[in-house]
């Protein structure tokens, strides 16, 4: 089971962020079928929406949407506060040429475009509060630079990113994945910075330790080297999607009487695909009637 840990150092004005998500990447892959590249690019979103939702309080929903004119053309990712997570791509298929250090150009299928945060939070207890939404243009492409570059700019917290995704022939797919976000609150002090910075430039790339055995806990230890941190959580993380065949039913009914009744003539049923994690719902005949019996209108 992938796991999620956040906490704190250097008496708190240094907060940190670790996950492995080498099981809901590989289950993303699976229900979209995605081509390497953009499983790499769904991957990464993925881990940077878990990690940025884990850091703040009174969440329900953190999403982020990169709209981009690049081959893939969006990404969505989608976290809650247990733990879940889900998303998806405009076109899941699409291809690039390696780069030529033999790296997936998670860049070129993304180009240029904008990378959006949007926060939903107080409906748990009843509230109704407009969502927060914060937005800047892609700076880089390869997803971790645009996290910390929102982090930066929309959020005015200094903040290293590493997202990692290693994949594999065979099935699953994905060999190793995570990420870590370290993040320099108000107070922090420029010594520890400039350590921080320098840990992580000579640290190995975090897929070849995750590949390794390596968990939540060994990365923090990676990026922040000697410093002590602490861990304030821990957590279980997967992908989840809270779609199912009740809404699938009341979406459908949704639509009206006379489209249920076109269905039901034509069709002799329907089926329901979910964006969010490609699960598709069949209703039959038996289904479609008892909606019009139920819905005499
Ligand atoms: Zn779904």
């Amino acid at each position: 089971m992938d796991k999620l840990i956040h906490g704190t150092a250097a008496g708190g004005t240094v907060r940190v962020m670790a996950a492995i998500t080498t099981d809901i990447v590989a289950e993303a892959v699976r229900r979209h079928q995605t081509s390497p590249t953009v499983s790499a690019a769904l991957g990464r979103a993925l881990t940077g929406t878990l990690l940025l939702a884990s850091s703040l309080k009174e969440l329900d929903r953190l999403t982020v949407k990169i709209e981009a004119d690049g081959v893939v053309e969006g990404i969505t990712a989608e976290a809650d506060a247990d733990g879940k997570v889900r998303g998806y791509v405009k076109n899941p298929h699409v291809e690039l040429p390696p780069k030529d250090n033999g790296k997936f150009d998670v860049a070129g299928i993304i180009g240029t475009g904008m990378f959006y945060v949007i926060r939903e939070s107080g409906y748990d207890i009843g509230l109704y509060r407009e969502p927060y939404v914060g937005s800047v243009p892609i700076v880089s492409g390869e997803i971790a630079e645009d996290f910390a570059y929102y982090l930066a700019k929309s959020e005015q917290i200094p903040s290293a990113v590493l997202l990692g995704v290693l994949l594999q022939k065979q099935k699953p797919f994905v060999r190793a994945s995570g990420g870590v976000i370290i993040q320099m609150m108000p107070g922090a002090n420029e010594h520890i910075i400039t350590m921080i910075e320098d840990t992580i430039s000579h640290a190995p790339h975090i897929t070849s330790v995750i590949k390794r055995g390596a968990t939540a806990r060994d990365l923090v230890k990676l990026a922040l080297g000697a410093i002590d941190f602490e861990i304030l959580e821990e957590k279980e993380i997967a992908f989840d999607c809270n779609c199912s065949f009740k809404r699938a039913v009341s979406l459908i009914s949704s639509l009206g009487r006379d489209e249920v009744a076109a269905m039901l003539a034509e069709d002799k049923g329907a089926k329901m695909t979910c964006g969010f994690c490609n699960e598709i719902y069949t209703l039959d005949e038996g289904d479609l009637q008892k909606m019009l019996d139920v819905e005499k209108v």
